[in-house]
């Protein structure tokens, strides 16, 4: 049983020794000390289901016995070195990582988060065409530093420190986007906007493949293609953020861009990528990576044998699980339960994603489509009280995102959408 420091006492030190500004969920948050696979235990050893999975981070399981026993036999023969030493820990996982991707994606970068990929990603695209203008979607999230936050574009995390240079452009949302699904009009808006609205050069395009932050958005149907020619059209590279969609979750497919039909030029990875360890990566081609070799680089603790020890353990434990296929079955049972839902209670305004990637917006009128911030923030409380924990975003914080580690159940996923229905009877 845990007899470490309680809710309470944990909360009082956060107050006094961490930053004002980073978020707790829950009016009275949970203290979660310990983890297992699709659950989490709180100090009183009260069990969760974990349908956020640390903000869609952990990919096998909470402590999955498999990743956690290469992490643990990597730490007691080598820790680390950087690379100004050969050691095979990091290269037998970039090989791995690298067999995992289409095209000529082959040259692989390690960093320790998503934030510090899209930065390495944003430094490649406009050294490699001599262009700085960056493109990025409204409603994006791509990071916290001073230079991603420029691509971020959601207000929520927009400190007003300068953009460096990056436009955003119209969000593809086929729910709340001006032009619904259309892909087209949304493309032809980026053409525009390059020609009349820029000095018609751009160093990189980078989007989410279906957005997390933003609410588990799927971007329009063909969006991407058209938007990719575009780009490289006028010189630019296209970047994938593939943080959160990437390693199965979107079960169709491997990594999201593929969803769209695309091979990018660049794609970055974090969070589960290393099941809860500190991790990123970016992958690109030996022609782009060729233009960092004018100088040299290093990221001291990037891919460091501990890292990549366990990175190499979670490629390898969700293809034997299967968990791609499993993300497929299981998040479509999810979806069809959560739309039959949709019947029930007309709060609901939509349902959407795809694998275990699954966002549900509550309005207050479907016409309108109204936010139901209030609503939302009363059922999460609910959800949570009945054992549940789910994810909340989206721009008006009234979409609630599903987004489980990968070997969630068919159970689970009923006991999710019973607890909803449950909860949202009760409003
Ligand atoms: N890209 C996406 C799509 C993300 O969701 C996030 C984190 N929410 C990041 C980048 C930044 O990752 P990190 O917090 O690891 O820096």
């Amino acid at each position: 049983p845990y007899n470490g420091p309680s809710a309470d006492e944990v909360l009082a030190k956060r107050k006094r020794f961490l930053g004002p500004s980073i978020l707790h969920f829950y009016q009275k948050p949970v203290n979660i000390v310990e983890g297992k696979m699709q659950y989490l235990f709180d100090e009183s050893g009260r069990r969760y289901l974990d349908a956020f999975a640390g903000i869609v981070t952990v990919s096998c399981g909470h402590c999955h016995p498999e990743v956690l026993n290469a992490i643990i036999e990597q730490s007691k023969l080598l820790q680390h070195t950087t690379t100004i030493y050969l050691n095979h820990a990091m290269t037998d996982y970039a090989e791995a990582l690298a067999s995992k991707m289409p095209g000529n994606l082959k040259v692989v970068y390690f960093v320790n988060s998503g934030t510090e990929a899209n930065e390495l990603a944003t430094l490649m695209a406009r050294l490699y065409t001599g262009n700085l203008g960056m493109i990025s979607l409204r409603n994006a999230y791509h990071g916290g530093s001073s230079g991603t936050l420029g691509l971020t574009a959601v207000s929520t995390w927009k400190y007003p420190v300068p953009e460096g240079n990056v436009h955003h452009i119209m969000n593809p949302d086929p729910y709340r986007g001006a032009f619904g699904a259309d892909a087209q009009r949304y493309a032809k808006e980026v053409q525009d906007h390059i020609e009349y609205g820029s000095s018609g050069k751009v160093g990189g395009f980078i989007a989410e493949t279906v957005q997390g932050v933003g609410g588990a958005i799927e971007l329009a149907p063909g969006y991407l293609k058209l938007v990719y020619d575009i780009i490289r059209k006028v010189g630019g590279v296209c970047i994938a953020d593939e943080v959160q969609t990437g390693f199965g979750r979107m079960g169709s497919h491997y990594w999201g861009f593929e969803t769209q039909g695309v091979i990018p030029d660049i794609v970055t990875m974090a969070k589960g990528i290393g099941n809860g360890l500190p991790l990123g990566a970016v992958v690109t081609t030996p022609e782009i990576a060729s233009v960092m070799a004018q100088k040299t680089q290093l990221n001291t603790f990037g891919g460091n044998p501990v890292c990549s020890a366990g990175g190499l353990a979670v490629l390898r434990v969700l293809d034997k699980e299967k968990r791609q296929a499993h993300c497929a079955n299981v998040g479509s049972h999810l979806l069809d339960r959560l739309r039959s839902l949709m019947e029930r209670h007309d709060i609901i305004g939509d349902v959407r994603g795809r694998g275990l990637m699954v966002g549900v917006e509550l309005v207050t009128d479907r016409k309108e489509k109204t936010p139901a911030k209030d609503e939302t923030l009363v059922v999460f409380e609910k959800l949570k009280d009945l054992g549940v924990l789910v994810g909340k975003g989206g721009l008006h914080g009234n979409v609630f995102r599903i987004k489980p580690p990968m070997c969630f159940t068919k159970d689970d996923a009923d006991f999710v959408v019973d607890a909803l229905d449950y909860a949202l009877s009760k409003l």
